[in-house]
């Protein structure tokens, strides 16, 4: 049993399917996904699909960086009404992207400030998103973060920086498609990662892993990602499929799956 700690299913890449990559995913034992929003709109959208899914789908709240500029102070009370409803498990998905740099730094640092008061007011963990950024979120959480949880999602930094992430006692590391290539560092940080503080995603529709073959990626392909991450770890895909649930659960603080 598997859970794909973020997936954006409630995306139009998945409108004329939804129901059967859902069905599919939660046949093929990844039982329960949690879907971040990335702007007020797919904040909701999220929220209406983990009420359609109890026990299954799951929703996170927030601004991605990209959209940072569509941020407001009426946008955060939105979002902290919403996540008020037992469907949302965290804040986010929020961060710094200075890959893309699609908002401007200074409202994407403010925007990162807020959302970690919304997750202090809701008291909920946070889903970080962070992209050629590391040194900014580090200093942000240090300044404003002290005491809070989450997950750095999609963790893509080096060793170094996976340690300095750590540093943050209620932070776990997640991975996605990316640890399945070669072309990266983060079979090392897989490596040393302590696995009480790993968890695994897909964030599809992006992101496709080895060795899968698609124009889409979908929550049923986290099994790549996790049958890596055993291979890494010299353990099998059930030991690392319980460890990341369990350890999915204990964050998000999610409850049985729906039989
Ligand atoms: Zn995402």
């Amino acid at each position: 049993m598997l859970v794909d700690s973020h997936t954006h299913i409630d995306t139009s890449r998945f409108n004329a399917d939804r129901e059967a990559v859902i069905q599919a995913a939660v046949a093929g034992g990844v039982t329960r996904m949690i879907d971040p929003g990335c702007d007020l709109a797919s904040s909701r959208a999220a929220l209406a699909l983990a009420r359609d899914h109890p026990g299954v789908i799951y929703a996170g709240v927030g601004v991605h960086p990209h959209d940072a500029t569509t941020y407001s102070d009426a946008v955060g009370e939105q979002l902290l009404e919403m996540a008020r409803a037992p469907q949302v498990v965290a804040i986010g998905e929020f961060g710094l992207d200075y890959y893309r740099m699609l908002s401007p730094r200074d409202v994407q640092r403010a925007v990162f400030c807020a959302h970690l008061e919304l997750a202090r007011a809701a008291a909920l963990p946070c889903i970080i998103h962070v992209r050629d950024a590391h040194d900014d979120v580090m200093e942000l959480l240090r300044a404003h973060g002290q005491g809070q949880r989450g997950v750095f999602h999609c963790f893509s930094g080096d060793v170094a920086q996976s340690e300095q992430c750590l540093a943050f006692d209620g932070f776990m590391l997640s991975f996605a498609g990316p640890l399945t290539r070669q072309d990266n560092a983060l079979p090392d940080v897989a490596r040393m990662v302590p696995l009480e503080r790993v968890l695994v995603e897909t964030d599809s529709p992006y992101l496709i892993p080895k060795p899968v073959k698609a124009k889409r990626n979908e929550p049923l392909f986290v099994k790549y990602v996790a049958q890596k991450l055993a291979d890494i770890r010299g353990l099998t895909f059930e030991e690392i499929a319980a460890i990341t649930t369990a350890n999915t659960i204990r964050l998000f603080g999610l409850g049985e799956p729906c039989s």
